[in-house]
């Protein structure tokens, strides 16, 4: 089981990778719900060709994109650590949904 701190910590971290501000209400809630909602706001939805995990891509700040979990117990863990296809893991390999 995630802690709530963790899924604020990645909140945070996704929102300063990518210049996106949190809403005000950021502060208040659930972390996860809180970061459920800013992935499927701010985020562009697809699937991992690897391993079928729903995923949001951002565009950090840097100009990289980077797709990042969209659900379950690794939402907001950036894709490319935990695909569990990152042997054969490209962004080739990364569809739209
Ligand atoms: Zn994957």
């Amino acid at each position: 089981m995630t802690a709530p701190e963790e899924f604020a910590e990645r909140l945070r971290s996704i929102s300063r990778l990518t210049d996106i501000p949190l809403p005000a209400i950021a502060e208040e809630g659930e972390p996860k719900h809180r970061l459920e909602e800013f992935l499927d706001e701010h985020g562009d939805y697809a699937q991992c060709s690897g391993c079928k995990t729903h995923i949001y891509w951002f565009q950090h700040a840097s100009g990289k994109k980077a797709p990042y979990v969209a659900s379950g117990e690794n939402m907001g863990v950036n894709h490319f650590i935990d695909c569990p296809a990152s042997a054969r893991f490209t962004k080739i390999h990364i569809i739209d949904a």
